[in-house]
């Protein structure tokens, strides 16, 4: 079912991401973490599209697969652009046909350190735009509420959105934030420009120290004061950084709940005790 029209249905509420097992593992690696997640029920789980190889080798379909087929959950998989070509972006919309996979979310992908990037594409809406001009699944993009690390304004940021939307985006979810208003105040700049489709806030814990400095330095993330304060605290004492981490997001979510938001994605890490305890946590809160 395509993600357009489940949004048309009701309001969403709770979808997970996942990331495909490393490249020497087996996809039956997986299979424990997605028997807990599928028992949330989540509206959807999407799989994280690794760059590098050919899009034949990499799992993200065959996972998507296991999900639909295995665990009647609706997959989205997630496919870069900037290192493929459309032969290979034709090779992997033709194997989400043969799997019934109806959802992609439809990103430019970071560049590569020492690998220059094929010709085909150069932005996101550009995949977007071809996909839609060839196939008919529902697309979603990437939206980013403190502005993408690499665009030096976060209104023009905005405007290069818009494009994304024109190009055929029928949803956007969010890369990761710690302070709500940020989100609240994307939305708005989202109004001004006529860009109405559902926009879902990506959602991750920060439960450990270690994710903490990768995840400030990669995507930019503004760290709030009440946060850093827990990370101060707690950073010798994995266990108490773990809850206190899940806290901060629960509190995170229901004040985006109470807002009003198309549901909430949540960047799972594969962890399913994340999942479950965020679940369990907002089991009467979401519908
Ligand atoms: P774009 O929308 O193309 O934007 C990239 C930059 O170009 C921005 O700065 C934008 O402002 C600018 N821009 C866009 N259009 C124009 C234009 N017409 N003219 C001038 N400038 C323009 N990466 C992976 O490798 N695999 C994944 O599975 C993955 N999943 C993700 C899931 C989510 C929800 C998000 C938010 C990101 C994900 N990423 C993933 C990371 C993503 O690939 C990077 O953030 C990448 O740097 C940008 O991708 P994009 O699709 O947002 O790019």
């Amino acid at each position: 079912m395509k993600l357009s029209e489940l949004y048309k249905k009701q309001k969403p509420g709770l979808s997970f991401e996942i990331f495909p097992p490393k490249r020497d593992s087996f996809l039956s690696d997986i299979e424990p973490t997605l028997e807990i997640m599928a028992d949330l029920k989540p509206d959807y789980i999407g799989i994280t599209f690794g760059a590098g190889g050919s899009v034949a080798n990499n799992k993200t379909i065959e996972i998507a697969r296991l999900i639909k087929e295995k665990y009647h959950v609706e997959p989205m998989v997630h496919m870069t652009c900037l290192n493929y070509n459309k032969k290979d972006i034709d090779e992997y919309a033709t194997m989400m046909v043969e799997y019934g996979i109806d959802n992609c979310l439809a990103l430019r992908g970071d560049r590569r350190e020492g690998e220059a990037p094929k010709r085909d594409f150069a932005y996101a809406s550009e995949l977007t735009a071809y996909l839609k001009s060839k196939w008919d699944f529902c697309i979603a993009g990437g939206c980013y509420p403190e502005g993408h690390p690499e665009c030096g304004s976060r209104k023009k940021d905005m405007d290069n959105l818009k494009k994304k939307v024109d190009a055929g985006d029928e949803l956007l979810i969010s890369q990761l934030f710690l302070d709500n208003e940020f989100f609240y105040d994307f939305k708005k700049g989202l109004d001004e420009r006529g860009i109405n489709i559902p926009v879902t806030p990506g959602i991750m814990p920060v439960i450990n120290s270690a994710q903490f400095e990768k995840m400030s330095t990669l995507c930019g993330a503004s760290i709030p004061a009440r946060f850093r304060r827990i990370m101060d605290r707690y950073e010798d004492r994995p266990d108490a950084l773990f809850d206190a981490g899940l806290y901060y997001m629960t509190s995170q979510v229901i004040d985006l709940i109470a807002s009003g938001t198309d549901g909430i994605h949540l960047y799972t890490m594969n962890r399913p005790s994340v999942a479950k305890r965020l679940a369990e946590a907002i089991r009467t809160i979401v519908p």
